[in-house]
């Protein structure tokens, strides 16, 4: 049953340095909503428990998509919708702008943000896998100041991560790079749209001729969290890309991941689901 409403407290700040003290006065009573749709569907299904809220959805200063030189930096309230319109994205990270336009329908596109995607930090949300692949970097910022750290080991358990109570998530930036990558996403559903992620993988590959100068690979909903799979990273790099080669790769993958059956899918076909994805990922520059 739905929550009742006047149960919940819900105060919008004026400005992020307003949001960043209500956090430092009161830590553990405020968190923050931003597009709120992974918040009112805990609040239509009665599970919403806690009880204030600070609104942020009307902080323009965590809403833009800013490039220079070396970095595209965006935006915690950076909606689906802003990442598919930005052509730099389009062209230097499709990735992301394809996880982007896999997410949800266009309300929930208009409306849900990056930064809630990242700390909401289901295993099987579509924007981690490509972020990880990216290698991005987050800012967490306080009344204290402001830090940027690496966005692979964020999560550290189901639904845990390296942020704390007086924090918020301020910019995700990515590191442009000065060669053309190989991007590889593929969201596995039970539909094309409107469907939560029965496996999906994002890759980034360099290439020195047939060498592998260099790689990431990142897996959604194989693990209980979006996770890094540097183990057959570290197969890869440095080698002939080569049919034994990835061979290896998909079988070191087996023993990186740690699939589960559930009601969306078995752990048998994750598992071998996502090691048909990286080889077809790994077999297509060839
Ligand atoms: C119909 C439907 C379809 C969906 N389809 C998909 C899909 O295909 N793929 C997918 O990945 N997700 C999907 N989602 C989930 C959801 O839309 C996304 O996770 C979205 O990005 C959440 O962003 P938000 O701004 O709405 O987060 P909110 O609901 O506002 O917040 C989510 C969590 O993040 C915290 N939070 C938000 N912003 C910050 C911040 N800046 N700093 C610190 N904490 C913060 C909140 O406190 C809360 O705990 C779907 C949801 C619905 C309802």
């Amino acid at each position: 049953m739905r929550g009742y409403i006047p149960d919940y407290q819900f105060i919008t700040p004026d400005s992020l340095g307003e949001a960043l003290s209500l956090l430092a006065n009161e830590p553990q009573k405020w968190k923050p909503f931003a597009g709120g749709t992974d918040l009112m569907v805990l609040l239509e299904a009665g599970k919403l428990t806690h009880r204030n809220y600070l609104n942020i959805w009307p902080l323009k200063e965590l809403r833009h998509v800013a490039v220079d030189e070396s970095h595209v930096t965006l935006g915690a309230l950076t909606t689906y919708t802003d990442v598919q319109a930005n052509p730099v994205l389009r062209t230097e990270f499709p990735m992301l702008c394809q996880a982007a336009s896999e997410t949800g329908g266009l309300a929930i596109q208009n409306r849900g943000t990056l930064g809630g995607n990242i700390i909401n930090a289901s295993p099987a949300a579509d924007s981690p896998p490509a972020l990880l692949a990216y290698d991005a970097q987050l800012e967490l910022s306080s009344s204290r100041g402001a830090r940027w750290i690496a966005y692979n080991g964020f999560h550290t358990g189901y639904k845990e991560m390296g942020i704390r109570d007086d924090e918020l998530l301020t910019r995700i930036r990515l590191q442009r790079s000065p060669r053309p990558l190989i991007h590889y996403y593929r969201k596995v559903g039970t539909r094309k749209a409107q469907a939560i992620s029965k496996v999906c993988l994002a890759g980034v590959l360099l290439l020195r001729e047939t060498e592998v100068e260099d790689v990431r690979i990142a897996l959604g909903s194989v693990a209980p969290i979006p996770l890094r799979c540097v183990l057959t990273e570290d197969e890869l790099r440095g080698k002939n890309l080569n049919p034994a080669l990835i061979h290896t790769a998909v079988r070191e993958l087996a023993t990186e991941i740690s699939p589960i059956d559930d009601i969306r899918s078995t752990k048998d076909y994750r598992l071998r689901v996502s090691q048909n994805l990286l080889a077809d990922f790994l077999t297509r520059p060839q």
